[in-house]
């Protein structure tokens, strides 16, 4: 999958919303986006009218890139919510948010998407148990996911565990910060997720 390697801020500002996609600097005056908004580049401060389809692809982008997910793996979960029943544009939400990078963010296990993406990667995080190395897995109610025994003194986590304590995590979740475990209780309804993403515009970009 393609990701973006540049800066990360960019993103943002070229979305005109806060992603929270770095973790604690996002909660700083050190945004980027509070200190420019508007967006990046030579022709960033020029008001353009956008038109219908420019502003369905924008909350496509958008969506993709607060997942900090690819074209075609957005495309593909997009499907998925079609062949579920339900809200196609709630169903789609429900499956990032299943995503086991995004439940060990949701915990503050990770300070971001990105970060939690790597915990998983290198081998940090288990799932019911079993060790996983597969940020994409889905996550089902019931399932517990956890910080490997080896990796409870890993720095970074002992540290956003201490970050994250003072916050309150989304109630579909629960979270045992002695044993660093969590669970997954519901699959969360719309308005429990705090996303900036209209997404009836995103069913319309593909139902185009
Ligand atoms: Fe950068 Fe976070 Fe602000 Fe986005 S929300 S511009 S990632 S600091």
């Amino acid at each position: 999958m393609s990701r973006n390697v540049g800066a990360v801020c960019r993103l943002c500002r070229r979305e005109g919303e806060k992603l929270y996609l770095k973790g604690d600097r996002c909660y700083t005056s050190k945004c980027a986006v509070d200190r420019r908004s508007y967006p990046p580049g030579q022709h960033g401060q020029s008001r353009k009218k956008q038109s219908e389809y420019g502003m369905q692809l924008r909350m496509k982008q958008r969506l993709r890139r607060i997942y900090g997910v690819g074209e075609r793996q957005l495309e593909n979960y997009y499907n998925a919510a079609t062949r579920k029943r339900g809200i196609t544009g709630e169903v789609l939400i429900q499956l990032l948010e299943s995503r086991l990078d995004n439940i060990i963010y949701r915990l503050g296990i990770g300070s971001s998407r990105a970060q939690a993406r790597q915990l998983v990667m290198h081998g940090h995080i288990t799932l019911n148990g079993h060790k996983v190395d597969i940020p994409s897995c889905q996550v089902k109610p019931g399932d517990v996911v956890a910080v490997r025994e080896t990796s409870r003194n890993t720095p970074v986590i002992k540290t956003n565990i201490e970050d994250a304590a003072g916050r309150s995590i989304p109630e579909w979740l629960e979270f045992n910060s002695e044993k660093l475990e969590g669970q997954v209780k519901v699959l969360p309804h719309r308005e429990q997720v705090d996303i900036p993403v209209e997404e009836h515009l995103i069913v319309e970009f593909y139902s185009r």
